[in-house]
């Protein structure tokens, strides 16, 4: 991509190196638990793990996912730091410098000039109109600037995205669950988002870049890459939307699946026995 020209985003590229891209909740770690027990091992194996990189993708805006991680105890406990966070689905995009984690390498500002122009106002002001089909706004924990979270009942959803999609500015619309229905810039997302962290960090994309997840948020990060990991705790809505081809269906929960997944790619070559 175009980023590779610019010489203050450049990391050595390493032929070697994988990149893990995980959804947080319910796949990384337990969800509304301020701690995970399966979430030590993960820990231990990504530090001893050289050439493994974890980039954290979430649905949710980066203050929320920060807290979450300082609040969880087995994460503080297991001094884990991801190598950056794509956060408000894919709207924000943060890499930490290899050698001190507390300097970005790189922040919104590069991934966010392509959705100049699109203005979550109009989003805002078209769904007004459905408040009384039930349309509720999310808390302003889950908003963003280029995100708009809203809980949309199943039978309004359609008639919300056609609405939406009138607009002048293109978007992308990402459902999940019974009722969650975000709006995005169309160029946004998790799988947009990881595609560009990738080529930052170097990595050989299609030979080095795993995704994983649980739920059908998850499914454009899945479209991105031929070594996805579904954790055995997903939803239906998520594992009959992925192929199995280029997706490792494991039957552990949440990070244990994600290790098992690692050895089944070859990214790590056995897991922890713990
Ligand atoms: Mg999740």
């Amino acid at each position: 991509m175009a980023n590779r020209a610019r010489p203050d985003l450049w990391i050595p590229h390493s032929e070697e190196r994988w990149l893990l891209v995980t959804d947080l909740d319910d796949t990384l770690l337990a969800s509304d638990k301020p701690e995970d027990p399966l979430f030590a091992t993960f820990a231990d194996t990504v530090k001893s793990a050289d050439e493994l990189m974890v980039v954290v993708n979430s649905s949710r805006p980066r203050g929320s996912v920060l807290r979450t991680l300082a609040g969880n105890r087995s994460v503080q406990e297991s001094g884990f730091m991801p190598d950056g966070l794509i956060t408000a689905m894919g709207t924000e995009v943060l890499i930490f410098d290899d050698e001190e984690e507390s300097i970005a390498v790189i922040s919104d500002r590069e991934w966010q000039k392509r959705f100049d122009g699109w203005d979550r106002r109009e989003v805002v002001n078209t769904m007004k109109a459905f408040k009384s089909r039930g349309v509720r706004s999310h808390a302003d924990e889950f908003q963003a600037r280029f995100k708009v979270s809203y809980s949309v009942p199943p039978e309004v959803q359609d008639e919300c995205a056609e609405a939406i999609q009138r607009l002048s500015q293109a978007s992308r619309i990402v459902r999940s669950g019974e009722s969650d229905f975000d709006i995005l810039p169309a160029t946004a997302g998790k799988g947009s988002a990881t595609l560009f962290v990738a080529d930052i960090l170097g990595i050989d994309i299609p030979n080095r870049l795993m995704v994983a997840g649980d739920s059908a948020n998850d499914v454009a990060m899945f479209e991105v890459s031929r070594h996805g990991i579904v954790v055995g705790n997903a939803r239906s809505e998520l594992v009959r939307r992925v192929d199995k081809e280029v997706a490792f269906h494991s039957r552990l929960p949440r990070s244990r699946g994600l290790l098992d997944g690692l050895q089944h790619w070859g990214a790590i070559l056995d897991t922890v026995n713990s």
